[in-house]
């Protein structure tokens, strides 16, 4: 959708490793704040939840790395995501001038989900997005407003889901570029998508579904990596201008990954 008219909206991620860090994330919110015109952010979790649930004796169970969100990680993940890690970035964005709100999924309505279906494994309270509420958005975006949104869902029923945070972004970004000319922007610790994963100037700077297919088969891309850029594919077909995959402290449209179809 190359429509020039469209007038340009960010919807930016920023990742898990990144809030973890105060000096990392301190420039990444410079970088956000100076970002020209309309733009969303949606932020990741991290370790902060777990460090919470260790604090309150909560057990953090895992299947295959994944950690599944039982009723007690669900009520950890709500307090540290939407309320700590969610309400802390406002108020560094205050600091900054950007005027900010921050968001849950459930807030305006934002972003329903479904509980996934229980299959060999069950992931718990886990939403997998179903309707982004891009009326809202546009209503806070037009009043001037940022929203910062955490990676958290509802089902419509009262049911609040943990939401992969990539995805979020995602679905945001795709139901925004029906009015909005999108850049998605997925900033985290590494430099980009790299050919080898220790060496960060490694930078792929455009990134294909070809080079996907090769570089999965290698194991040169694998765990958190394989979802970000499945979503990125996913943004691009469905209508989104452009996706990066870049370093949160260095965030310039002209490094980092440019992925392509
Ligand atoms: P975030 O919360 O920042 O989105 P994820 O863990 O979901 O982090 O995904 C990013 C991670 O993907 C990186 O920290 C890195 O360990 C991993 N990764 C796997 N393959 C690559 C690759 N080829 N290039 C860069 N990072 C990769």
């Amino acid at each position: 959708m190359d429509d020039m008219n469209l007038q340009q909206l960010w919807v930016v991620k920023v990742g898990g490793a990144v809030l973890e860090d105060k000096d990392t994330l301190a420039c990444f919110l410079d970088n956000f704040e100076i970002l020209p015109g309309l733009k969303i952010l949606v932020h990741g979790g991290g370790r902060s939840a777990t460090r919470l649930s260790e604090k309150l004796n909560i057990k953090s169970r895992m299947i295959e790395g994944r950690r599944i969100t039982d009723a007690d990680t669900l009520a950890v993940v709500t307090m540290v995501y939407g309320g700590q890690v969610n309400k802390q970035t406002v108020a560094a964005l205050q600091k900054r001038g950007c005027n900010s709100i921050g968001l849950t999924g459930a807030d305006l309505n934002l972003i329903r989900a479904n509980k996934r279906a229980v299959t060999d494994i069950d992931y718990g309270f886990v939403g997998d997005i179903t309707e982004v509420n891009s009326t809202a958005l546009d209503l806070l975006l037009k009043n001037g407003i940022t929203p910062v949104i955490a990676p958290l869902t509802h089902d419509g029923e009262g049911q609040l889901l943990n939401t992969n945070a990539d995805s979020m972004a995602s679905a945001i970004a795709i139901a925004m570029a029906t009015v909005y000319s999108v850049s998605l922007i997925y900033c985290f610790e590494k430099a980009g998508v790299l050919s080898n994963p220790d060496d960060d100037t490694s930078v792929i700077s455009i990134f294909t579904s070809a080079s996907y297919r090769l570089l999965k088969e290698k194991g040169t891309i694998h765990s958190g990596m394989i979802p970000k850029i499945d979503n990125s594919f996913n943004a691009l077909r469905k209508g989104v201008k452009e996706v990066i995959i870049t370093n949160a402290s260095g965030m310039n449209m002209n490094s980092g990954t440019h992925i392509s179809l």
